[in-house]
């Protein structure tokens, strides 16, 4: 099947052409027809394959009627709205969306939190078609009144399954509401939780079903290992991986804001190059470290969860768990970053016996035993191999680092939904959100933001919980040490 037969117009083909795309894949195949007949839909697919084009060709299909050269604003209204959990989500989508309306004169933006506020009023005033955000920052501009979503025809809800984990899923019922009944509306998420159907319900009328591969199932194309080591040696043994793999790039994952830049150190301090990107670091910091890990100016790129979310790098070969995720589907999220659009990927996890309990959890997510190799001279602790061990039993002195670490990792991860209690029963929903948001009431930035000031640096409010203090890990204790 061609791109053609899912009766997409000429500037669209030309522009999957210009792409060098050949054939739609199975979700782009499912879903354009549905989108450009006018459906809701809720979409089930992970990053990687091909889900943007998959939303974003027929949404410039059914807006490409609004498409004019005229300079004035008025002939520019805001008709689509995509909402994406991150910064980096958001641009990545973006990128997609001028790629693909190149030959079309319609406009597009992206408006995320973490950088000051006026030239992103200024690009609105221009006039613009396509807006993609990120809720917090969208709400700010609601708040200053310098976007109008009274004409939004359709809306996407990109990743909704990583809105609820970074706690948005309020802020995006207040855009819901804000937003004129009579629109196309389409959800993209690669779970579906009791809360994403409830949000579904909510926010899709008769919505098609579209989904890629089972639920929560990895890419085909990937091979995975595990490597059993022990804690302390698990960075000796990074290095040593990399070391017999010198021509590769790896996006390397790890728990907590703490680890991410400490690994990053430790690598350039043994002759690779690497650099971290996490929750704590500005947006400018965050894309010049993408920049050059995208241009191969970096070897290798340490990232937590948060701030990897969203991460689009053509045919990266490695990604390596550092340390395992604590939730399965993370695991699903992360290696999404390799294997993708039909190229080989391999995932490799470097898993100590404290981490045995959540390697089988994800076994048990991704329906696949995972074959282990120890690397002679980097052994796990004996107790990795003794059955019922090495769950969250004995630690060592040397773990204490471990459990510091822990408690970074819970800051840089967003509060996730409410676990339902022992016997099943869900606690009733709190109004007040752990970050202190009250969503009883209405709105308001957590910073005030002037409208116009263009000598202030505003940091409005980022898409990420706030930075705190870290505090240091002494090497003797198992930390990565300093530079
Ligand atoms: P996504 O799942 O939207 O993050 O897309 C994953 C990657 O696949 C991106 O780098 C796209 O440029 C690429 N891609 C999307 N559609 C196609 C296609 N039909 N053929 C080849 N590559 C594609």
């Amino acid at each position: 099947m061609s791109f053609a037969d899912l009766g997409l117009i000429p500037e669209l083909l030309n522009a999957v052409a210009d792409a060098g795309y050949t054939e739609p894949t199975p979700i782009q195949r499912q879903a354009i027809p549905i989108v450009i007949a006018g459906h809701d839909v809720m979409g089930g697919a992970q990053t990687g394959t091909g889900k943007t084009a998959g939303f974003t060709l027929p949404l410039l299909q059914r807006l490409a009627r609004h498409a004019n050269t005229s300079t004035s604003p008025a002939r520019h209204q805001t008709r689509a709205l995509i909402l994406a959990p991150t910064r980096e989500l958001a641009m990545q989508v973006y990128e997609s969306v001028k790629t693909y309306s190149r030959h079309l004169p319609l406009r597009a933006t992206c408006i995320y939190g973490g950088v000051d506020m006026n030239a992103q009023i200024q690009e609105l005033r221009r006039g613009i078609e396509i807006v993609i955000a990120t809720p917090g920052r969208l709400l700010d501009h609601v708040q200053q009144k310098t976007i109008n979503l009274t004409q939004v025809e359709m809306l996407v809800l990109d990743e909704a399954d990583r809105m609820l984990d970074m706690g948005f899923i309020p802020d995006i019922r207040r855009i819901l509401s804000l937003l004129p009944a009579n629109r196309q509306s389409l959800l993209f998420s690669a779970t579906f939780s009791e809360e994403i159907k409830k949000l579904a319900d909510q926010m899709l009328k008769n919505p098609q079903m579209v989904e890629v591969a089972r639920r929560n199932m990895v890419s085909e194309t990937i091979t995975h290992v595990v490597h059993p080591v022990s804690s302390g040696m698990k960075r000796n043994l990074l290095a040593h991986l990399l070391r017999h793999q010198p021509d590769t790039q790896a996006l390397v994952f790890v728990d907590t804001k703490l680890v991410c830049g400490r690994l990053a150190h430790f690598l350039e301090r043994h002759g690779i190059s690497a650099d971290s990107i996490h929750g704590d670091k500005s947006q400018q910091q965050r894309t010049e470290t993408l920049e050059a890990f995208k241009a191969g100016k970096l070897r290798v790129l340490v990232a937590t969860d948060v701030a990897a979310r969203g991460l689009d790098i053509d045919e990266l070969p490695y990604v390596i768990n550092f340390e395992l995720p604590h939730t399965a589907e993370d695991y699903v999220h992360r290696i999404g970053r390799t294997g993708r659009a039909g190229h080989k990927g391999n995932a490799v996890s470097l898993v100590c016996a404290e981490e045995k309990h959540w390697l089988s959890e994800i076994e048990k997510l991704i329906k696949l035993q995972i074959p282990q190799e120890v690397v002679p001279g980097f052994e796990p602790e004996p107790e990795f191999f003794e059955a019922g061990k090495g769950g969250r039993g004995r630690r060592s002195a040397a773990d204490r680092t471990d459990r510091v670490e822990k408690t970074e990792g819970a800051r840089e991860r967003a509060p996730r939904a409410t676990q339902p209690a022992a016997g099943g029963k869900r606690p009733p929903r709190p109004t007040i959100a752990p970050d202190g948001f009250d969503f009883s009431k209405p709105y308001e930035p957590a910073t005030p933001v002037p409208v116009v000031d263009t000598t202030t640096s505003i940091a409005a409010r980022p898409d990420e919980p706030p930075r705190r203090g870290q505090r240091p890990v002494a090497f003797l204790l198992g930390g990565l040490g300093r530079k």
